[in-house]
């Protein structure tokens, strides 16, 4: 019987799930974005830090113990 709507059928499925695909590869490129590190600066020489490594006292942000004092 119709083999024909079939392969069409299967070829409309495919196109749709690859359009699918890329659209959500194209936002999964997007997502890595929010995950860069917040950067502090330094109270002391101004230099940039990532704020996990950063010494943070008394609402200020640190680069080190050095300009901790
Ligand atoms: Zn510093």
């Amino acid at each position: 019987m119709g083999i024909v709507k079939l392969i069409i059928i299967v070829l409309i499925i495919w196109l749709g799930f690859s359009v699918w695909r890329k659209l959500r590869q194209s936002k999964g490129n997007d997502l890595p974005q929010p995950s860069t590190r917040k950067m502090l600066s330094c109270n002391v020489c101004k230099m940039h830090i990532p704020e996990n490594e950063a010494i943070i006292q008394n609402g200020k942000a640190f680069c080190s113990k050095k300009c901790l004092g």
